[in-house]
């Protein structure tokens, strides 16, 4: 089978590589049919992963087909249309127990080593699974693959970070970051809120967002108060902070109201950002960070997608193949592309 590999930093190559079997009775194999490049592999592809193991197989995002499963599988068989979840857990530690997966003791994401053991990823012909019970879920037929995709990580992201708010109908929702996840973001917001207000730097992110219904607001000095302006200076009832890094924080927690509620899903890593916990204190703001729970989420999510409610599939920009890997990480490191698929 082809798979790709980051073998440096921006260094991808889509080699031939041995085929996984199953080698546990928890274990299976799946047939890749689909799968993308998101912002989280960016970190090992620039090489901001400490311990990263060079030739990892890439890819946690990813849906496909069972090959094959150990004895001990009993909720997945041979054939079964699957999405994987893209971070393996066991189910029996104290936070599985607790639905709180993103905290297993035994995690591990798809395609990614150092900051967790090694687990090769989708963006290969098959991919193992080493806890089949816990990271498949069949999907139906009315759900195509390239939907099951998002629900494998950001759409599920996007949902918990907007569930964790507590809106109430009709809330002003800010969304900072329109990105896949922010655009993920924009579409769970909606189901409640009254006004979703998106904000970004980049003129076609703010375009997606509109396309999506979302009020753009350029995330330049004046953001801020262009957003209190519409809210009677007060700020937004919630704000969902899908861009990562100590700026899009900042300026969430100035566009929240008194007694608002930050929820921060953008990927964090510096230990000294300033928090004004006075100006929390006077303000009662809620802060919460959350990485996602797509196995805790997938079925209420995948319920949104069957539905109808939801559909991620618009925001998918280029579908490439796999032997393409090389190129796609280029694109999509350079901007050039918001979400792309690639096919094994
Ligand atoms: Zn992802
Ligand atoms: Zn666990």
């Amino acid at each position: 089978m082809l798979a790709s590999r980051l073998m440096g930093p921006k260094d991808v190559r889509v080699e031939e590589a041995q085929e996984p079997v199953v080698t546990t009775p928890d274990s299976a194999t799946v047939d890749v049919t689909v799968t993308a490049i998101c912002g989280a592999d960016l970190a090992s592809y620039w090489g901001y992963v400490p311990g990263f193991e060079w030739g990892t197989i890439m890819g946690h995002e990813f849906v496909g087909v069972v090959r094959d499963v150990g004895d001990a599988v009993k909720t997945v068989k041979p054939g079964d249309r699957v999405m994987v979840s893209s971070m393996t857990s066991c189910g029996h530690c104290w936070y599985c127990r607790r639905s709180m997966q993103p905290q297993c003791e035994n995690r591990a994401l798809y395609g990614f080593s150092g900051a967790y053991p090694r687990l090769d990823g989708g963006q290969a012909g098959t991919a193992f699974i080493p806890n089949a019970d816990r990271d498949l879920w069949p999907l139906p037929a009315s759900v195509s693959d390239e939907a099951a995709v998002f629900v494998a990580d950001i759409l599920s992201t996007a949902y918990r970070g907007v569930e964790r708010a507590n809106l109430a109908y009709g809330d002003d929702v800010a969304v900072v970051g329109c990105g896949p996840v922010g655009l993920m973001a924009i579409m769970v917001a909606k189901l409640a809120a009254g006004r979703v207000i998106a904000l970004d730097t980049v003129q076609d992110r703010l375009k997606s967002a509109e396309s999506l219904g979302a009020i753009p607001v350029e995330a330049d000095e004046a953001a801020v108060e262009a957003v209190k302006g519409m809210t009677g200076s007060r700020g937004v009832d919630a704000v969902i902070e899908c861009a990562g890094g100590a700026p899009a924080l900042t300026t969430a927690m100035q566009l929240a109201r008194p007694r608002g509620v930050v929820s921060v899903i953008g990927a964090h890593f510096e230990p000294d950002f300033c928090l004004d916990a006075g100006t929390m204190f006077a303000n009662e703001t809620t802060l919460l960070i959350s990485i996602g729970a797509p196995t805790d989420d997938r079925e209420k999510v995948l319920r949104l997608v069957e539905s109808g409610r939801i559909d991620p599939v618009p925001v998918i920009s280029h579908r490439m193949k796999l032997e393409e890997a090389a190129e796609a990480y280029r694109i999509f490191e350079a901007r050039e592309a918001t979400k792309i698929i690639l096919t094994p």
